[in-house]
């Protein structure tokens, strides 16, 4: 049999619409029609399987999947012998420590022989003892948040982006424990096969990010601004420079980081340049 590589995507929830998303964008072609447990891509050697986000871990330790998508979050907390091989850069959030917001806080110490609520004991553990701190954990598996407002706990420690859930419900945060964003995590014995398969991906995974991470810029100066302009543009190698009919006049195109765009934006237009575009980039192939 040819080889096959099985990726594991969280089946419905605050993972699976940019997982889903990364795989096409990667050009994997798949039916995803409702309530499909698996399917076969129809134009990549890849299986899709939706799964809950924390059976994933164990599926891909078994190999019953080759590769994950999850949250370092749970990835940590179920700590299973996988390799982490690629942080995806979206779910972004934070595992943190909520109090009612009426008590008063002074530091990690505070939480001494407290009850503190969770769905990740195994973290909020190691985190305490890191921190020589004693407390009880009270492991609930959903809605967290509501349990000092009954009675149940002291504390939370949850996932947190905005903070609303936890202001929501009297809470304010008071410790981050982790940082978390999407991985790929990946099967430890995968044949060469697979290896290549993953290889492939991989590579176009990396198109994608640099993509995203990029624009194109094209903008009119004068000739004479040409060498102050590309300095303030560290582009992908040297901007391309053309005459304009407008003698005394160019038009520069380049490849350059969002982040130094937005940084150099104001020098850029100093420096004379006119009718800047901004243009995402689709693909970039490294
Ligand atoms: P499942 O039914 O698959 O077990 P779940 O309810 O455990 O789903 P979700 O709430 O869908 O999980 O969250 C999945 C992951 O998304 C979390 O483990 C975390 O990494 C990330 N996440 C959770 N909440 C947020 C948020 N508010 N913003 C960004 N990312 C988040
Ligand atoms: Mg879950």
């Amino acid at each position: 049999m040819s080889d096959i590589i099985r990726i594991a995507i969280q089946k419905s929830g605050r993972l699976s619409e940019d997982s889903l998303r990364l795989l096409k964008e990667c050009g994997i072609r798949f039916d995803n029609g409702a309530g499909k447990l698996k399917t076969t891509a129809t134009n990549f050697p890849a299986e899709i399987l939706f799964l809950r986000d924390d059976d994933i871990p164990g599926y891909v330790e078994d190999g019953v999947a080759h590769l994950g998508i999850v949250g370092q979050n749970v990835s940590e907390e179920t700590d299973r012998d996988v390799d982490t091989i690629y942080n995806l850069g979206f779910s972004k959030c934070r595992l943190s420590i909520g109090i009612p917001r009426a008590t008063g806080y002074q530091g990690i110490q505070d939480l001494q022989d407290k009850k503190i609520a969770t769905s990740y004991p195994r973290i909020l553990s190691k985190y305490l003892k890191s921190n020589g701190v004693n407390a009880e954990i009270h492991e609930i598996s959903g809605s967290v948040e509501i349990a000092p407002g009954i009675g149940l706990a002291d504390a939370i420690c949850d996932i947190v982006s905005s903070g609303s859930t936890l202001l929501s419900n009297g809470l304010k945060e008071v410790e981050v424990v982790m940082r978390s964003e999407a991985v790929m995590i990946a099967y430890k014995q995968m044949t060469e096969g697979q290896r290549a398969i993953l290889n492939q991906l991989i590579f176009r995974i990396d198109s994608v990010q640099a993509a995203k991470n990029n624009k194109y810029i094209l903008l009119n100066c004068p000739t004479e601004s040409v060498d102050a302009i590309t300095k303030l543009i560290p582009g992908a190698k040297s901007p391309s420079v053309m005459p304009l009919a407008i003698e005394g006049w160019c038009s520069l195109h380049s490849v350059i980081s969002e982040s130094d765009f937005w940084e150099n934006i104001e020098k850029i237009k100093q420096a004379g340049a006119q009718g800047i575009l901004v243009i995402p980039i689709e693909r970039m192939v490294l």
